[in-house]
């Protein structure tokens, strides 16, 4: 009986299984083809000072503008070439194109997000480097994003990677946190330059008190461990104003500027801007 069962449930699922993987696998072509037509782009969403509201870096993100649909976006494709290892490549150009970025602009540092499957592969500290030579840029203004996934075993190679990168004076960042498994554990394990916390508790601000006691140990936390902290999908200018008052570092979000081209980054970091910061009355601050 229970090899019928589990016969009746191969039959049942597979067809679904396989339409799912062969649009994954279409999914990969193209965007192997969009890699290879230079149909990718490079947005960039600015990181804001909480206190002045000063552009202080920005963060790169992968968009696909000829791919219609939900398979347009990196939430849905770059978890695709992960699965494939594609996402190598296509991370190796985000690399290369936001180090051109860096070097055309040479004001703020750009962070990059890289994926756990592109940071294990082996040398990448070393292509980190060699990239950074080549288009002579200060390591300095150069940040790497990175999830908890990074960390999930193979953790002394990922290690030795991170070591590396913040020995040359790349600043690596913890991505999404809060969100995994055990986000707190490899806060013990690895030095972080900084802490990107999740939307998803952000949102929490307007539902009450708890939501602010959490983001406020959250802060402290990051401050006691020597991490500057950034608050990601800031979409209000209440929450700004409570995550200021919480002496949050950073804040990131539609609130403070949406991700756009390099050029609007440039406008965005003029000295009016500057000046004006969290303060300044009416207008918002996405300029
Ligand atoms: P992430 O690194 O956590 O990036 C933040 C995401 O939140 C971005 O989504 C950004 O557009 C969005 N966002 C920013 N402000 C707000 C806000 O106020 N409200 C809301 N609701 N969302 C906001 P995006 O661009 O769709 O990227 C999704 C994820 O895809 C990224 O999450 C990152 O994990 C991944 N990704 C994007 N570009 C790259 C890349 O070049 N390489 C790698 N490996 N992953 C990338
Ligand atoms: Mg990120
Ligand atoms: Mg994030
Ligand atoms: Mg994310």
């Amino acid at each position: 009986a229970a090899k019928n069962d589990r016969l009746e449930t191969i039959r049942t699922y597979s067809p679904a299984m396989d339409e799912a993987l062969q649009l994954r696998r279409t999914i990969n072509s193209e965007l192997d083809r969009a890699l290879m037509n230079n149909e990718l782009t490079l947005v960039y969403q600015p990181l804001v000072c909480a206190r002045t509201g000063k552009v202080m870096s920005a963060e790169a993100l992968m968009r696909w503008p000829s791919k219609q649909g939900l398979a347009g976006s990196p939430g849905v494709f770059i978890p695709i070439a992960e699965e494939s290892g594609l996402i190598t490549k296509l991370g190796a150009w985000a690399l290369d194109q936001a180090m051109l970025e860096i070097k055309r602009q040479k004001t703020i540092p750009i962070a990059v997000n890289v994926s756990p499957v592109q940071f294990r592969v082996d040398g990448f500290a070393n292509s980190v480097e060699a990239a950074l030579e080549r288009h002579g840029i200060e390591p300095a203004l150069l940040h790497i994003e990175i999830t908890e996934g990074v960390l999930i075993s193979h953790t002394g190679e990922a290690q030795r990677t991170m070591n590396r990168l913040r020995q040359m004076g790349v600043q690596v960042l913890l991505d999404d946190f809060g969100t995994g498994y055990s986000s707190l554990s490899y806060l013990q394990q690895f030095q972080f330059d900084g802490l990107k916390i999740d939307r998803a508790f952000i949102q929490q601000l307007d539902i009450g008190h708890t939501g602010r006691e959490l983001l406020k140990s959250i802060i402290a936390l990051g401050h006691s461990l020597n991490m500057k902290v950034v608050a990601e999908g800031v979409e209000t200018e209440d929450q700004a104003a409570v995550l200021q008052l919480l002496s949050c570092d950073f804040l990131q979000g539609y609130a403070l500027g949406r991700p756009g081209a390099a050029d609007a980054l440039h406008a965005m970091t003029g000295p009016e801007e500057l000046l004006g910061g969290l303060t300044r009355k009416g207008g918002g601050w996405t300029g």
